[in-house]
């Protein structure tokens, strides 16, 4: 499995860090996990397969994930350099998504979605599961972010990748994580906001370490990152690898 970081940023405009969004590819898969400000170019900075996607998840209708959703389409629709016609792409995400792809379509017109390939839409409840590539599985957990907010984790060939999206701590979610390979995980603030649903440094640790992740990415950061400090901070609840997350950083898991 690799992991290829597209957005390790936030809503917030930032010259190195785009908003959310990850590539992901194993056997018979490619993966993108959101679609925030900046990620559809970055499929093609970083040399992904975009063209050959295969499933697309929205974590939640927050702009920072969602919010390129009709760039990418457009780009299916006019930006492919090969003829695509038969492999399906499949649009996962909370309930709402399909209420979302209408709003899309009113506002840039139906065409927008007439791409020459299958586009299906698979609404997940917290606790699904679907298969995904050769063998793979997908599957969703709540998150205390937004109504909708989900979490996803992915098992391809006794490996394991897990994603939060956007949370708040929750206890429920390490189980979730549980002795995954890979985490990548939210990292809003430094100290805990009350009343902000995202994470704290402190949290992610102790979610990581609850979970006995092997490795933990963090991205989605609301401050500005020293990584030497943010390293130790999260070494000091963690005691797995913990990763910096960069846009345009892949890792092998
Ligand atoms: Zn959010
Ligand atoms: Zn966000």
């Amino acid at each position: 499995m690799k992991l290829t970081i597209l957005g390790s940023g936030t809503v917030v405009p930032d010259g190195a860090r785009n908003s959310a969004g990850y590539f992901v590819e194993f056997s018979g898969a490619r993966v993108m996990l959101d679609c925030g400000a900046g990620t559809v170019h970055a499929l093609s900075r970083y040399g992904l397969p975009w063209e050959e996607m295969t499933h697309l998840f929205i974590s939640h209708f927050h702009v920072d994930h969602a919010g390129e959703l009709a760039s990418l389409f457009f780009a299916f629709k006019w930006g492919m350099r090969a003829s695509r016609t038969e492999t399906p792409l499949t649009l996962i995400g909370p309930q709402g998504l399909d209420r979302v792809m209408d709003g899309l379509k009113h506002a840039f017109g139906e065409r927008l979605f007439e791409t020459e390939f299958p586009v299906h839409l698979r609404m997940l409840a917290p606790g699904e599961r679907i298969e995904i590539g050769e063998g793979g599985r997908l599957c969703v957990a709540k998150t205390p972010h937004t109504e909708e907010s989900l979490a996803v984790r992915i098992e391809s060939q006794g490996r394991s990748l897990c994603y939060t999206g956007d949370t708040d701590y929750s206890e429920e979610l390490s189980r979730f994580f549980n002795k995954a390979d890979l985490l990548v995980s939210e990292c809003s603030f430094r100290e805990r906001r009350e009343g902000v649903a995202h994470l704290a440094v402190k949290d992610v640790a102790k979610i990581a370490a609850d979970a006995e992740v092997a490795r933990l990415v963090v991205t989605h950061f609301y401050f500005d990152v020293d990584e030497r400090e943010l390293k130790q901070e999260l070494e000091s609840g963690y005691s797995g690898e913990v990763v910096i997350g960069r846009d345009g950083m892949s890792i092998e898991v």
